[in-house]
């Protein structure tokens, strides 16, 4: 295969680092940040490579469109937004960056915790607003928290919050049994237990595109009357019209970092994104520049080496 045929195409906004990379092996590199998806739509059959993060959806559509697509790499970790099950049967490889926005995420998932537990948002708009009133949180040590999917980003949230003297406990669908014992964290033999016992629940978990809503009409019930719920997950592990039952119901907090559109766009949503105990920032998990820089280079390193195993460089 001649490189010179292999064009790449990028379109979600990445680090230089990669686009640098890319054309210094050969490749011609188109980098389009802001395409619309008719637009990319029109193109996509020009390319081998596509390049995303997660704005990008490569549903079916795109892929079938994309009849000269041989590589698909998310630079990032979550594949909900690519259907690898389409891409597979079209032998088109996939690589990404698992692990390369580890800390900046579950650093993300603790400013969301102490936001919530402190009302920091709302502090911080009243004193910006010259209103000098003081409001009342809770106290995080000796609280329990409930990690669900204790995985890379789960761990690391565990780690700090055992610095902060809580009470972990992991649920995950994996034996996490060892690793939770090294860390002083108490492994939930089931969904229930978790919830039953949890002051705080945070999301960790990897999702598929067709994931079902982990807390649902059923699992909501087990949640504890004031809870603080953290997604810095995916949004469809809640079933949202459910939360916004619950959220009035158990007087929940809920801190996000991630929505089912994004922007919002259902009534119910945006119901939910302007209820007052609902803190949402804007999918910034693994926007740091360290994260950002390590997500260019796993992925372009990762897409090397596909590039390699098929023969182009
Ligand atoms: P990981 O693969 O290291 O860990 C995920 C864990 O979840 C695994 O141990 C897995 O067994 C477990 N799991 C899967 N389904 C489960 C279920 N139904 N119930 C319980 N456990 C389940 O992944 P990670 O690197 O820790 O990432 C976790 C999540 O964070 C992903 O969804 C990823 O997309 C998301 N993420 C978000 C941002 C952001 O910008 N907000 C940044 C990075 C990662």
């Amino acid at each position: 295969i001649n490189k010179l045929d292999f064009k790449v195409l990028i379109t979600d906004p990445v680090d230089q680092y990669m686009i640098k990379t890319l054309q210094s092996n050969g490749l011609i590199v188109d980098y389009k940040p802001e395409i619309s998806r008719e637009e990319l739509l029109k193109i996509i059959d020009q390319y081998q490579v596509l390049v995303v993060r997660s704005r990008t959806k490569v549903d079916k559509e795109i892929i079938r469109y994309g009849t000269n697509l041989k590589i698909i790499a998310r630079a990032g970790i979550g594949l909900d937004n690519i259907d690898t099950e389409e891409a597979s049967k079209r032998n088109i490889k996939i690589v990404y960056a698992p692990g390369a926005s580890t800390d900046s995420a579950a650093e993300l998932t603790i400013g969301l915790l102490l936001t919530a537990a402190r009302k920091l948002y709302d502090s911080m708009n009243m004193a910006k607003g010259g209103i000098f009133k003081k409001i009342e949180g809770i106290e995080l040590a000796g609280k329990t928290i409930g990690v669900i999917g204790f995985g890379r980003i789960g761990t690391k949230v565990a780690k700090v919050c055992k610095a902060l003297d809580m009470n972990v406990i992991a649920y995950d669908v994996i034996d996490i049994k060892e690793k939770a014992n090294m860390l002083g964290v108490k492994v939930a033999e089931s969904l229930e237990e978790l919830l039953k016992n949890s002051d705080v629940i945070t999301f960790h978990v990897t999702v598929g595109k067709d994931a079902k809503p982990i807390l649902n009409k059923d699992t909501f019930n087990y949640v504890k009357d004031n809870a603080i719920i953290i997604n810095t997950s995916r949004a469809v592990v809640i079933d949202g019209k459910t939360l916004l039952e619950y959220i009035d119901k158990k007087q929940l907090t809920y801190a996000t970092d991630v929505l089912w559109n994004e922007p919002p766009k259902e009534d119910w949503e945006i119901k939910l994104l302007r209820h007052e105990r609902v803190i949402v920032t804007t999918h910034i998990g693994a926007q740091t520049k360290e994260a950002q820089h390590r997500v260019a280079v796993v992925t372009t390193d990762n897409l090397i080496t596909a590039l390699k195993e098929i023969g182009v460089l």
